[in-house]
């Protein structure tokens, strides 16, 4: 019999959601998700979905995803480490090496999933990871994974970062992390004051490009490719999952940079690859924006 304690702390905890009005129920949506969307056999004007380009249902993509289906079937088998790439999962890391003008790219199950490696990979206890109060929860958690020192700036403030940064030299390695568009407010980072504090520190400076990837620069390589910053910041990472309508995160940088992922970042090593439908819609939404 389960322990009685354990069901009721559930309970407790559900009925403290609901009461305080945190109690989350999505809704079922029985169309694709367009800009209009079919609920309870209702059309819907949606505001609130990430597919900005309206690719999430692009013929290009399905096509592509249905062509890879046949041609590697479904599931990816186990994790790269283990079973090795498929084809589609290495033209997807060319193809966004490419799109960022980089020499590489690593691909991971999603852009939380990116996060969390990546973080965790390049920080640890010695170190101190620098993040804007309105970071993602992915860099958060993949803050708390790397069991670096957490150190949180008021939005957007670069005067208090700086104090940070001048109060906190102990640390071996300072690792700042910013969203470049920020997912829940839409206000853009001052990338250009982030990079030129780091530098002066000699802080290490990370951008998450979730939101921006496909949406901002001349390319759409996003807001570095948009602020001129492409031969500045240490590491960017990014997701397919939103304006490129498909699924999966990537971190795209020098061939040593990803090498170094590859073998250290544990949310690559230890899952299961993204299926090889989803990269090859991922290059076609890639494609798409490119052109
Ligand atoms: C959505 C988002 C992620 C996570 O990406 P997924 O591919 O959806 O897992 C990471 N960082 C930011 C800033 C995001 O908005």
């Amino acid at each position: 019999m389960p322990d009685q304690a354990f069901l009721q702390y559930i309970s407790d905890q559900l009925l403290m959601l609901k009461q305080s009005g945190l109690y989350r129920d999505p809704k079922v949506i029985d169309s694709p998700t367009d800009s209009r969307v079919i609920i309870d056999e209702k059309s819907y004007l949606a505001f609130c979905s990430n597919n900005y380009l309206g690719l999430a249902n692009d013929e290009r993509l399905k096509d592509a995803a249905v062509s890879a289906i046949q041609k590697y079937g479904w599931g990816s088998g186990a994790s790269r480490l283990v079973c090795g790439s498929l084809r589609p999962h290495q033209v997807l890391e060319q193809t966004l090496a490419r799109f960022k003008a980089t020499q590489a790219s690593i691909v991971f199950p999603s852009g939380y999933m990116a996060n969390l490696g990546v973080i965790s990979a390049l920080v640890g206890q010695q170190d101190t990871v620098i993040i804007d109060r309105l970071c993602h929860a992915s860099i958060v958690d993949g803050c708390r994974l790397s069991q670096a020192k957490l150190q949180v700036y008021p939005h957007c403030d670069l005067d208090a970062l700086e104090g940070i940064l001048k109060r906190s030299p102990k640390y071996a390695r300072r690792l700042i992390i910013t969203d470049s568009i920020f997912s829940m407010d839409g206000d853009l980072a001052p990338l250009p004051g982030l990079v030129k504090l780091a530098r002066q520190y000699g802080a290490i400076i990370m951008v998450d490009e979730a939101h921006a990837t496909g949406v901002l620069g001349q390319h759409g390589r996003g807001a570095v490719e948009h602020f001129g910053l492409e031969d500045e910041l240490d590491i960017v990472m990014g997701t397919l999952s939103k304006a490129v309508g498909s699924l999966g995160g990537f971190v795209a940088g020098s061939h040593e940079v990803i090498d170094f992922l590859r073998q250290r970042a544990r949310s690559f090593i230890y899952t299961t690859a993204l299926p090889p439908a989803a990269c090859a819609a991922s290059i076609a939404g890639l494609k798409i924006i490119a052109d």
